[in-house]
């Protein structure tokens, strides 16, 4: 609890469940650790299913209620809780900082991001606009209107605690949804804030409700949500495997299902590119978050004639990244558990064997046991681990290509299809070879493409859906027809 004392409003910190408006505690504890150091950061409520399903009761019974509010009074609270964010910035980023072990520039940056969404969907609250389509039958006027989908379930990873959460409360909100949210267990200080900032804007009890678990637990919490017949609906980012298993549970209920899960993001480079541009863009799309993103550049294609020139920039740009603890001024923290570190260790290994060259890095540093080198391969190959599964650490593998053909069929060879980057200065390829990927995201000549306004989603088997943007909201109504017949003149009375 040491460092979380250093809290500017120690009050942010909470370590119950949050459920119809009230902070409940658990007999059964689980520990939230710092990545960073191996340290204790908190003891949290570790949630079974009886307290899955009194969540799930606070958000029935607020939700026809919630949905009834005007979509100004929805938007007004929306708008509360990100300016609440903005105003407790540097808490929060700290709270990420810690559980997370993000750099604290990094960690600021969430936040506003974060915040961003809930700014961005308290806008769009105003915007469900449904239609009034032209009646086919005679004295009937025919709508489509967009209603809330009723009580939904979230379930978020670690890699975002505060973005990944506000991404998903921000539409569910704005159109009248209620949540029981389960963040990832090694990351729930951050939500149990933004939980704590919602009561103090005013949500009412129920609107949001977050429960804590173990990842003992997390099974038991998604089989109490995902069974329910009062949950309508689940939002899910994280690993595909966990994806697709809750996919699977939902169907018994026939829920819909949100589900933003792993990438295996191609970045091409090509012979015509702005080196320098792709050197920097590769570094936005591989390091944020020591590579730990779902959209991190995973494979990188080079054509072969610049492939000595981009490799030698990048060494040196790779050269200037600082490795440390979220408190410093570092760009690389710790990767978020020893698990991770064997699994990135076993991908490097697995390409040196089979005939990559390791050119920076290759293991973890003196700065800790968690604390992974900027790694550079090169001579990296399809069928190499690091090329067919999702690296998820600040390991980068290139690949030379010759023709365009190639480098697209290389990128598009994988199940996965969330985010693609090219570089070339050729607006002809830049357009075609965009629309040749089948990707749900593609950044031309930039590493950088989330934001609020912005569809995030993948194709394939990275996910069902879209989130962010005006799109955002669409994943969380249903759209009701309604006729009304007898509406010819003489029906009224009082003609
Ligand atoms: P990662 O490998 O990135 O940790 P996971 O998919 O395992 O990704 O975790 C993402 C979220 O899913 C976390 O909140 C985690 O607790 C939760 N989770 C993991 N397994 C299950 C499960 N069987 N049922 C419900 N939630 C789960």
């Amino acid at each position: 609890m040491r460092n979380l004392l250093n809290l500017n409003d120690p009050t942010l910190l909470r370590t119950d469940a949050y459920i119809d408006g009230r902070w409940t505690a658990t007999d059964a504890r689980f520990a939230v650790i710092d990545p960073a150091t191996g340290e204790d950061l908190a003891d949290v409520a570790d949630c079974d299913a009886a307290t899955t399903n009194l969540a799930i009761s606070a958000a029935h019974a607020a939700q026809r209620g919630w949905a009834a509010r005007l979509p100004l009074e929805r938007s007004t609270l929306l708008r509360a809780l990100g300016d609440a964010m903005f105003d407790n910035e540097a808490d929060l980023a700290r709270i990420i900082g810690l559980e997370n072990g993000k750099p604290f520039a990094e960690a600021v940056g969430e936040v506003r991001y974060a915040a961003g969404f809930l700014t961005w969907f308290a806008e769009e609250a105003r915007r469900t606009n449904g239609s009034i389509i032209p009646s086919p039958f005679a004295d009937t006027a025919v709508l489509a209107v967009r209603e809330a989908i009723g009580v939904a379930a979230i379930i978020t990873p670690w890699n975002f605690p505060a973005a990944m959460m506000t991404r998903k409360i921000g539409p569910a909100f704005a159109v009248g949804c209620t949540i029981i949210a389960k963040p990832a267990e090694q990351t729930p200080l951050t939500a149990l804030a933004i939980a704590e900032l919602s009561d103090r804007v005013g949500f009412p009890a129920g609107v949001f409700n977050v429960v804590t678990g173990s990842a003992e637990s997390a099974p038991v919490i998604g089989e109490a949500l995902t069974s329910s017949r009062t949950v309508r609906k689940l939002s899910f980012t994280g690993s595909t495997v966990i994806g697709k298993l809750l996919a699977t549970q939902c169907a018994a209920t026939v829920k819909r299902v949100t589900l933003e899960l792993g990438g295996n993001a191609p970045l091409i480079v090509f012979d015509d590119a702005d080196l320098d541009a792709a050197v920097a863009g590769t570094i936005a799309a591989k390091f944020r978050n020591a590579g730990q993103t779902c959209v991190a550049a995973n494979r990188i294609l080079v054509h072969h004639s610049i492939a000595d020139d981009y490799t030698e920039r990048l060494c040196a740009a790779v050269d200037q990244l600082k490795i440390g603890a979220f408190d410093s001024d570092a760009q690389i923290g710790p990767l978020i558990d020893d698990v991770s570190v064997t699994r990135v260790q076993h991908l490097v290994a697995d390409a040196v064997s089979h005939g990559a060259t390791l050119v920076r890095g290759g293991d973890v540093t003196e700065a800790g046991s968690q604390f992974f080198a900027p790694t550079i391969l090169t001579g990296a190959i399809p069928t190499m681990s690091c090329h067919t599964d999702e690296i998820f650490g600040p390991v980068l593998a290139l690949t030379e290509f010759s023709t365009t053909s190639e480098a697209i069929a290389i990128a598009n060879n994988t199940d996965a299809g969330l985010a693609a980057y090219i570089f070339t200065r050729d607006h002809a390829r830049a357009w075609n070879v965009s629309r040749q990927l089948e990707y749900g995201i593609v950044g031309v000549n930039t590493g950088a493409i989330s934001a609020p306004e912005v569809p995030f989603g993948g194709v394939k088997q990275s996910g069902i859906g879209r989130e962010g943007s005006h799109f955002g909201t669409y994943d969380w109504t249903e759209l009701k027809y309604i006729a009304m017949a007898g509406l010819h003149p003489e029906q009224d009375p009082t003609q």
